[in-house]
């Protein structure tokens, strides 16, 4: 099937311009020609008016009963206009009739007796030729004698001048209409043209190349207004890319890490016959690389599950005392392999509603954190208490060494350490962090870092007590 209905939006404006324009055209030589007619049938009515009384002034009796009109004035007037003229006498017989009519009624006998008193409103009527003429009717007293004087003038220079008109019309409004069409056309496609410009511009930015940005020529306008939209948008979509890069290259890499390590550890195993005991150190030392691994992967896959808002935040009433315990039990005998000692203390009727488990993992991470960067045999406190601004507050204060001030900012960043190479011998990736603020953040909540090098290090999570979801995570009903 044809479509008739054009795909360029420049063609569509142009066909709505010429339709309204045509519209518009039409309606003005409608009401044109009215305007025309009536003020030509107008200017006939005047004229009929004032030749019914210059007829009146030549009616004369002749001396058979009949009457007829001067002659001589009646004979140039009549050659000048085409004048139809009918007198007729009271008793309805026909007292003249011009010769003009050549013999066809006029209008016919007095419908009335009142006919004619009505000053000479003319009206249309037509011959038995099918001429048009627009006739008046007056009675007129000629020597005494009361006659029905009827004239008429033929409408013929009146359609003549309406028609000429139509065909003014006819020629000029399809031209108008054209010439519009075309004129639009030009200006719809100058008008669009910067888009089209754009759209090309647009597709060539590929993900490679998601620094370019679109020209902005005035900013004021729509176009500029599009423009700058298109370019926030590729601003954030390049710094996602970046991010994915970023987090895709960092993965790679510390997923390297123990794998080299796996197959060092075997390959040097391999090279000469060893004891059982020394077997089974090299199986350990692999198994726990591949621990290594595995929390690495883990974190992985919570960090883009979370990107994705595949994980549901299932919410529960939970005692914040109740879960600071559980977390810093499931941690211990990290602790107490450091002979450090971790104080939970706080109110247990403070309730927060939120993600047991997710909640669980950030207070994990920290304490698990304070645990790895605390000497040994120091002390580790997580204090639960009520904030001043209604919120709830989970602190973990430790004795290790602080975190300078220039990395405070970005601790909470994926694969970020403040010491590469001494965190990775604990094990970190830099992702326990990221994670934590990730869990808090779901909750509605914050996760704050005070700390003076040497000092030790105090992170705050305040968390609301009727938490409001944030960015990636998924509300399920609460139980
Ligand atoms: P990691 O798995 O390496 O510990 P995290 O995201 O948990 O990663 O921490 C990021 C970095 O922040 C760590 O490498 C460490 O340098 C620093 N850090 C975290 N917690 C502490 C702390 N309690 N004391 C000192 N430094 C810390």
């Amino acid at each position: 099937m044809t479509r008739l209905w054009p795909r360029h939006v420049r063609s569509r404006m142009t066909l709505w311009y010429v339709l309204v324009l045509g519209f518009l055209l039409l309606a003005y030589a409608g009401g044109a020609s009215l305007y025309l007619f009536y003020s030509l049938r107008e200017q006939l009515d005047h004229d009929l008016s004032e030749d019914v009384e210059r007829v009146e002034g030549l009616l004369e009796n002749t001396p058979d009963g009949m009457v007829a009109l001067d002659s001589v004035h009646h004979g140039e007037d009549e050659a000048n206009m085409q004048r139809f003229v009918e007198v007729w006498s009271a008793e309805g017989i026909l007292l003249y009739r011009s010769p003009t009519l050549e013999g066809e009624t006029l209008g016919g006998p007095p419908r009335s007796s009142a006919e004619g008193n009505s000053q000479r409103s003319p009206s249309t009527v037509r011959l038995v030729d099918g001429t048009r003429v627009r006739m008046a009717t007056s009675i007129h007293t000629v020597d005494g004698r009361r006659v029905f004087l009827r004239v008429a003038h033929s409408e013929q220079g009146l359609w003549q001048e309406l028609e000429e008109f139509g065909s003014v019309l006819l020629v000029a409004l399809p031209l108008a209409l054209v010439l519009a069409g075309f004129g639009g056309f030009a200006l719809a496609r100058k008008a669009l043209a910067p888009i089209d410009a754009m759209a090309h511009h647009a597709e060539r930015i590929s993900a490679e190349r998601l620094n370019e940005r679109l020209p902005i020529e005035n900013p004021e306008d729509e176009l500029g207004h599009l423009a700058q939209a298109f370019n926030a948008t590729l601003a954030r979509l390049e710094a996602a890319f970046d991010q994915l890069r970023r987090f895709t290259a960092d993965a790679s890499h510390e997923l390297r890490t123990p794998l080299t390590a796996i197959r060092s550890v075997g390959e040097v195993a391999l090279q000469a016959p060893k004891s059982a005991t020394e077997y089974r150190d090299v199986i350990g030392s692999m198994l726990e690389e591949t621990d290594r691994l595995t929390r690495l992967v883990d974190s992985l896959l919570t960090l883009s599950r979370a990107d994705a808002g595949q994980i549901q935040v299932q919410r529960t009433d939970i005692s914040l005392l109740g879960l600071a315990q559980e977390a810093s039990s499931l941690v211990e005998v990290l602790a107490e392999e450091k002979q450090q000692r971790i104080s939970v203390e706080g109110d247990p009727a403070l309730t927060v509603s939120g993600d047991r488990l997710i909640l669980r993992q950030a207070l994990v991470n920290l304490i698990d954190n304070a645990i790895k960067y605390s000497p040994a045999e120091a002390e580790i406190l997580v204090r639960v208490a009520a904030g001043n601004d209604g919120r709830l507050i989970v602190e973990v204060v430790d004795q290790g060494p602080g975190v300078p001030q220039e990395h405070q900012s970005r601790i909470f960043d994926r694969f970020y350490r403040v010491d590469s190479a001494r965190s990775r011998e604990w094990g970190g990736a830099g992702l326990g962090l990221a994670i934590a603020r990730w869990a808090v953040e779901i909750h509605g909540g914050q996760i704050a870092l005070e700390s003076v090098e040497g000092q030790g290090s105090t992170f705050r999570v305040a968390l609301p007590t009727t938490t409001t979801p944030e960015k990636n995570g998924r509300e399920e009903a609460s139980t």
